[in-house]
């Protein structure tokens, strides 16, 4: 087994005590880009995640009580310490994830953002004072933290979907328990060690990994767990507001995505060009606001998909440590067989292959950047999510047809068009039934901008100054004189 690396810690955190898991063992963790084990994690199950629970509800009563200042100050530290750790951070994510250097640098900086906004935020959680319809009351609206944070996580961004559920929390004076995803559990162990380094309390952030059934039963289930926040497939984000019903829960959902790219006839097209590929192979595809689906106007189709793929063949696979790399492997073989899948069904139905088409030379989980066209309706990337690096591209011929296809979808979460119509884009902007548009803008994500969906991609929006609500409840006081 390899050395251990930096900020790789093979334990949980409980209270503030590193620990391992009571009886069940230890799970392997596995580089994706060699198919090493890397190293293991506590496989912690129901009895560890009750007393991360009732660690976090003691902590809770001394954290509620600091000043919102004291609060911005230990945030400011955790996002300094992000900073001052890069390297290290990016480098086991890279390891345990697969994506390339450089976006693991990106995400580790985007943590560290979202950690400094709520820091911000963290002073400005203001009430109300309304007008009252008695002349001997007073009416008041004051906002207090929702208690007991229960943090179910995903593997594509380990460290930043974690920044942005835990800056809100800690901003608003809850307490967390998180449990990241099993494929990469130690950029999320990190956040244990570097909340140590920032000064903030026992108990305030607790880590399990585990047993995803046992643990996130008990998080739905415990009554002192007073919100669930997940980001994950809609599948699971169902079943978990479900189980979160039973006690009446607050829950924050960001699911399934199944994004829509339009490119009109009068788009830019060299910058439809650079923003699909941002959209569509960042993380090797597996983005939830990654572009699923592309409508090509009639009129440039055959000239886009000619530069998109001139483009896409610029791409470079390989191990995201290796020096140039854009395209690291897929999290696992499973997710491989959802794009072999997909290809297939497209060259059932009559598309053809612009470019890749198939897995790498390079084996393990690597996969070739693909462009599929003569996509149509009937075939199955219309409906499903591809989660990896394959672009079909669909026809259309007018706006109303376009946004009409860009819609029928359960989905909800992102959607692009590139147009240089100025009413055009408001249109397409305002008849996207999505909680994010980027109009002549494929990679739209910043902490001061509120991300989530509607319909089936979920509930609740995380970053910007949305982003505290979820976490806090409002109080009406009426005081009579
Ligand atoms: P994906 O298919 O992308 O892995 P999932 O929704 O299965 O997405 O996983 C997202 C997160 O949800 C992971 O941390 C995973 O371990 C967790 N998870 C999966 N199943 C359950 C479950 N039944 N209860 C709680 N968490 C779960």
């Amino acid at each position: 087994m390899a050395k251990l690396l930096p900020f790789q810690r093979e334990k949980n955190l409980i209270g503030g005590e590193w620990i391992d898991a009571d009886s069940a063992g230890t799970i392997e963790v596995t580089n994706p880009a060699t198919g090493e084990v890397i190293g293991t994690v506590p496989n912690c199950g129901a009895a560890e995640t009750k007393r991360a629970i009732e660690a976090a509800q003691k902590a809770f009563e001394g954290w509620r009580a600091t000043t919102a200042a004291e609060r911005a100050d230990k945030l400011r530290k955790l996002a300094a310490a992000l900073e001052k750790n890069k390297e290290e951070l990016a480098v086991l994510l890279t390891t345990e994830q697969g994506k390339s250097l450089a976006e693991a640098r990106g995400e580790v900086g985007i943590s560290a953002a979202y950690v400094l906004w709520f820091a911000e935020e963290a002073r400005r959680v203001y009430g109300d004072t309304i007008p009252s319809p008695w002349a001997n009351r007073r009416i008041l609206v004051t906002k207090e933290p929702v208690g007991v944070v229960a943090a179910i996580t995903p593997w594509n961004f380990p460290s930043s979907m974690l920044s942005r559920k835990l800056g809100a929390a800690l901003a608003a004076g809850c307490t967390v328990v998180t449990k990241p995803a099993t494929q990469t559990p130690y950029s999320a162990i990190a956040w244990g060690l570097l909340a140590e380094e920032a000064g903030i309390p026992p108990g305030v952030i607790n880590i399990l990994t585990g047993s995803a059934t046992q643990i996130g039963g008990e998080m739905t289930a415990n009554p002192l767990v007073k919100k669930v926040t997940f980001t994950g497939s809609t599948e699971i984000g169902k079943l978990l507001m479900k189980q979160a019903s039973g006690t009446m829960k607050r829950v924050s959902m960001e699911l399934g995505g199944n994004a829509p790219f339009l490119i009109f006839d009068d788009a830019d097209l060299d910058a439809a060009v650079e923003g699909a590929i941002g959209s569509k192979y960042r993380n090797s595809g597996q983005t939830c606001v990654c572009a699923n689906r592309f409508y090509v106007q009639a009129g440039v189709y055959d000239a886009f998909a000619e530069k998109f793929a001139e483009a896409v063949r610029d791409l470079k696979v390989g191990n995201g440590l290796e020096p140039g790399v854009t395209q690291g492997p897929l999290i696992d073989e499973k997710a491989v067989e959802k794009v072999e899948e997909h290809i297939a069904d497209v060259l059932a139905k009559g598309g053809r292959v612009v470019t890749g088409g198939k897995r790498h030379a390079l084996g393990h989980s690597f996969f070739e950047p693909t462009i599929v066209a003569d996509v149509t309706p009937g075939m199955k990337v219309a409906k499903e999510e591809t989660f990896g690096p394959l672009a079909p591209l669909f026809r259309f011929d007018t706006e109303e047809q376009a946004v009409a296809m860009a819609n029928d979808t359960e989905f909800g979460l992102a959607a692009y068009a590139y147009t240089r119509d100025l009413g055009r884009a408001f249109r397409v902007m305002e008849g996207l039934q999505y909680g994010q548009v980027g109009i002549n803008a494929g990679v739209i994500t910043t902490e001061v901008a509120p991300f989530g969906g509607v319909k089936e991609s979920g509930l609740g929006r995380e970053g910007s100054k949305y982003g505290l609500d979820d976490y806090l409840n409002v109080k009406y006081g009426c005081i009579g004189l």
